[in-house]
């Protein structure tokens, strides 16, 4: 099946009661059953509930998994996989991280022992220096967030698999219909759905695909034990959002594309970070990799100062100011004080998140209406 049936399809069939052709929104906490221990499938809903199990069928079938679970957001879905590891345990991740990963990583685990080394792998093959007897676990987005540099899958995965490592990837921002980890050698796929996958800016919700079928038991048992699950409801409202995931996506890299060819000429803006320009450092990483450049577009504005970066994203006015991205709808954020506001400045600046850096995740209105937005803001 071709990925854009697979958005529809994928993992799918009518509801066995009544033949619905969307999975119903199972309502419900609990399940009868004919005699003690006998039962459909189903007994409690924190441990499976149908229409999240149709959901999890989906998430697998579109990164080409064997097996998906969804969680109540995405740092739950991050916060399963790190209890995969024990006090003592290294993990190998990257500098320019989404800022609640980081904080998950440096403010929660690192006080139960668990070592984190945030390194840069602009330069995949880096990381051979960076293992340890006590390293279990590679963690890595990409395009990242906000800089939109991009990371070697295959290369990071080939060297997890000599050094026994697990090897995850955050592929929030491309979506697998950009980019398969899986297919490229990585053991975990994250999503945050409340993202591309779900597309309509309504849910929050994580997501986790795996091949492996004990690391999906391990998963699994995590799930359930921790008990980060996501509702019926939001569920639906996922399955309802992936359904569209290959017409959303297609537009929304349209017309990043041509956002971002438009602030690269103007001249009020000094840097354009997209992974589609022939000079982004890593462009032929990313056209390698992925089938195209995705949505999501990060720019710094000519004098270098906040106060111009602020009354640009002030005189939007398609684009809304906020946080979040990957929805139908166009997003302007300021990353130093929304996002990594938490980031010290010195660190921030290390990895390129200056004060004038604005991010835009480009949404699937018309170009024009949203190019004239850019401009009247910009002048
Ligand atoms: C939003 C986001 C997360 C966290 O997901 P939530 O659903 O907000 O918990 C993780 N990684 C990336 C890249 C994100 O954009």
């Amino acid at each position: 099946m071709q990925f854009n049936t697979k958005t529809i399809h994928g993992g799918q069939q009518p509801d066995k009661a009544y033949g619905a052709v969307m999975p119903p929104i199972y309502q419900t906490t609990t399940y009868a059953q004919s005699a003690p221990g006998e039962h459909q499938g189903y007994e409690y809903s924190r441990a499976k509930n149908p229409t999240r199990h149709a959901l999890e069928n989906a998430f697998a079938s579109i990164e080409n998994g064997n097996f998906g679970m969804a969680f109540g957001s995405g740092l739950a879905a991050i916060d399963a996989i790190l209890k995969l590891l024990k006090p003592g345990d290294e993990v190998i991740s990257t500098t320019d991280l989404y800022g609640g990963t980081y904080r998950l990583f440096s403010q929660v685990f690192e006080d139960f022992g668990i070592r984190f080394h945030y390194v840069d792998l602009n330069d995949a093959s880096k990381i051979e220096k960076y293992f340890s007897v006590n390293t279990r676990l590679i963690w890595i987005e990409t395009p990242t967030n906000p800089m939109l540099n991009i990371i070697d899958i295959k290369t990071i995965a080939s060297a997890a698999q000599k050094h026994n490592v697990l090897f995850a990837v955050d592929n929030t921002f491309a979506t697998p219909y950009l980019q398969r980890p899986l297919d490229l050698g990585a053991d975990i796929v994250m999503h945050s759905v409340t993202k591309y996958l779900g597309g309509h800016s309504d849910l929050v919700m994580g997501a986790l695909i795996v091949k492996n079928s004990e690391l999906a038991n391990r998963l699994y048992f995590i799930q359930n034990a921790s008990g980060a699950i996501c509702g019926p409801q939001d569920s639906f409202l996922a399955l309802r959002g992936i359904k569209t995931l290959h017409v959303r996506m297609q537009r929304h890299c349209e017309n990043a594309e041509k956002v971002a060819h438009f602030l690269k000429g103007h001249p009020q803006v000094d840097m354009v970070y997209w992974p589609g320009f022939k000079d982004h450092p890593n462009h032929r990483i990313a056209k390698k990799q992925m089938d195209d450049y995705g949505g999501m577009i990060s720019f710094s504005v000519k004098g270098k100062r906040m106060e111009e970066a602020i009354s640009v994203v002030r005189k939007l006015q398609l684009f809304t100011l906020a946080e979040s991205l990957g929805g139908v709808e166009s997003l302007a954020g300021h990353p130093a004080t929304m996002t990594h506001g938490s980031v010290p400045k010195i660190e921030r600046e290390k990895i390129g998140i200056t004060d004038s850096l604005i991010r835009l995740s480009v949404g699937i209105e018309d170009i024009d209406d949203l190019i004239a937005d850019l401009e009247q803001a910009l002048q």
